[in-house]
């Protein structure tokens, strides 16, 4: 049973055989799968993602290149509000006929069976690999008080008195003295 739809990341090659010369171009915006991402931030399971590839057949294989756009929901890493921004990422890779040996069969080579190529690992990879490990609000972002978790962006003189308990009950004492 063939994966292959334009709803998928799997592109169907029938059209284009095993000419060496032949191309094929697809253009499809599909539903983005599960866990394409990081803990922090990444591409909401659902949302849009566009690829543009063109696929050339040659001797061993094909080559696909192309790009993908996808829409990123993450979480700024100092105040922990909710971001948004997108990606862009161009590729380009060499996929071999699972059957076509190789002069030096310890290289490691992407493989596909000839008649569909499925292109999520390596735009997983691609977009996993563009991705922030702390992404921040804006580059400036204060982020939040150490003390009480406020954030400090919404009052950038905010701070904490810490008084030593001496200090305070001496303080004390000044305060229930009578004016003068
Ligand atoms: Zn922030
Ligand atoms: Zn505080």
């Amino acid at each position: 049973m063939s994966l292959s739809s334009a709803s998928s990341l799997v592109v169907d090659l029938i059209d284009l055989g095993r000419k060496a010369g032949s191309m094929i171009e697809v253009e499809r915006t599909v539903q983005a799968p599960e866990d394409l991402g990081i803990a922090v931030i990444g591409v909401p399971q659902g949302s849009d993602l566009s690829l543009t590839v063109r696929i050339e057949s040659l001797e061993q294989g094909v080559l696909a290149t192309g790009s993908v756009h996808a829409h990123l929901v993450g979480e700024c890493a100092r105040c922990l509000d909710e971001i948004t921004s997108d990606v862009d990422q161009t590729f380009q890779e060499l996929f071999f006929y699972e059957d076509q040996p190789l002069e030096d069969e310890d290289e490691e080579v992407l493989r596909f069976g000839g008649d569909e190529l499925d292109l999520e690992p390596i735009l997983r990879d691609l977009i996993v690999t563009a991705l922030p490990l702390a992404p921040v609000c804006r580059d400036d972002c204060p982020g939040l008080c150490s003390e009480c978790g406020a954030r400090l962006a919404d009052d950038p003189t905010h701070k904490h008195d810490i008084i030593d308990a001496r200090w305070a009950a001496l303080l004390d004492v000044q305060a229930q003295e009578p004016e003068l």
